[in-house]
């Protein structure tokens, strides 16, 4: 409820009425002091910041500060709670095994985030995230260096294929899958992203786990497994593990069986090297949904790229929360929530940003070097709605009515939804 609505609502109440009178012009007049009140404090608020009122004598984290400025010192029209939207992979503990790292941001860590958490993860050069599936589905991203993926389908074929930076896969709950470093560098490093916020990447069904798990007998009736065979086998989880580096992708797709077991259903993309969806000056956004990535049916996800001082301009998603991964650069978001609350935090490369689902948000380029991040969705497909559009598609006395804006100032707001806007 805005001040002035409250204004309004007091002056209609009963004992109000008696003392003020119930006539129209005492409530106009009790509107027009919410409105000046309004505008009163918010003068006082951005009076006090540049005075004493904010000095502060007693501890802090220099850094931290230094760091995240907006949320420490918000912007005057910042107001409220709205609760957590921030937080960083450089403060999730790192699980570190022979041939690789893995690190996590859940809903342990951002307690609103209830639709997707992620997980980053390191493999050296020939070292594999372990065989296994999960009860999330997966959705991937290549930060740096190269892979060799597998997923099986139910119907017994197998996709196989290598995945480089900035390329996607996407497996579904269940579906079994394998993760390899590949050459020519030292593996790589990927950001996977599960559609359930409380996945924890400990809590896998593991190749090794359930063969340990499984009596001898039963192994040698199911899988012909003789003694010696059986007492080769591991008897703890192998996670992350160092191996040799496998044959060409060409040999491992003939090794087994060729044509006649090929999936499909293609479980990669090339995400950086798709042409933009939309491009500005400002810079550009590229969005990839099961429209264009059809077996990508529970998370959809968009890869912008804002130029400094460039703005994603103020939006929303009428289908989801958004759960955000900064790549690269320095930007501030502010996420509006009724009834009158707004945040504002920094975000740095390794951030993770959360908006609750249909909150109004835009971030800005507050670097000078490129901000690029990726807006991440428990959905089927990417949906925004445009503020700017949204007024260009009122009549403009719409408008006017509520904002006591004119027409020549109307015609100026950009008309259609252009995503990134130039700084
Ligand atoms: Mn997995
Ligand atoms: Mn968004």
């Amino acid at each position: 409820m805005s001040d002035q609505t409250k204004e309004i609502e007091f002056a209609k109440s009963p004992s109000r009425r008696t003392f003020l009178g119930a006539g129209s012009a005492a409530l106009a007049t009790a509107a027009f002091v919410g409105l000046t009140a309004n505008a009163q404090q918010r003068e006082d608020t951005r009076k006090a910041e540049h005075d004493h009122s904010s000095s502060n004598p007693g501890q802090e984290n220099k850094p931290l500060l230094d760091e995240n400025p907006s949320s420490n010192v918000p912007p005057p029209t910042d107001h409220g709670d709205i609760g957590p939207i921030w937080y960083s992979f450089d403060l999730a503990r790192k699980r570190v095994e022979e041939g690789g790292w893995t690190h996590q941001v859940t809903q342990r860590e951002l307690p609103p985030s209830n639709d997707l958490a992620g997980v980053n993860m390191r493999i050296t050069r020939g070292s594999f995230r372990e065989l296994h599936w999960h009860t999330a589905d997966e959705w991937a991203v290549m930060l740096d260096g190269n892979a060799r993926v597998t997923v099986l389908n139910p119907d017994g074929t197998m996709f196989i294929d290598d995945v480089s930076k900035g390329d996607l896969w996407y497996f579904p709950a269940g579906y079994p899958h394998s993760i390899q470093g590949l050459g020519p560098g030292d593996g790589c490093e990927f950001l996977l992203v599960f559609d359930e916020g409380m996945f924890s990447e400990d809590n896998t069904f593991l190749l090794s786990a359930w063969l340990a798990h499984t009596p001898p007998e039963i192994l040698t009736k199911n899988s012909n497994l003789s003694q010696s065979a059986i007492a080769k086998l591991p008897t703890e989880e192998l996670y992350i593990f160092p191996a040799d580096l496998p044959r060409s992708l060409a040999q491992d797709r003939t090794a087994i069986g060729g044509k006649g077991v090929e999936s499909p259903l293609r479980y990669t993309f090339k995400m950086e090297a798709m042409a933009p969806t939309k491009k500005t000056p400002g810079g550009d956004i590229r969005i990839v949904d099961s429209r264009n990535f059809p077996v990508s049916k529970s998370i959809a996800a968009s890869l912008v790229t804002l130029k400094p001082g460039g703005l994603r301009e103020l939006h929303w998603h009428p289908n989801a929360s958004e759960w955000q991964f900064y790549l690269a650069g320095k930007g501030r978001m502010t996420v509006f929530m009724p009834p009158e609350k707004a945040r504002t935090m920094d975000f740095n490369a390794n951030d993770v940003g959360y908006i609750p689902p249909v909150a109004g948000h835009y971030i800005e380029n507050t670097g000078d070097t490129d901000l690029v991040f990726l807006e991440m969705f428990k959905a089927d497909r990417y949906i925004d709605f445009s503020l700017n559009n949204w007024i260009r598609r009122l009549p403009p006395e719409m408008v006017t009515s509520h904002l006591n804006i004119d027409e020549t100032t109307i015609e100026k707001i950009p008309a259609e939804n252009q995503a990134v806007i130039a700084g």
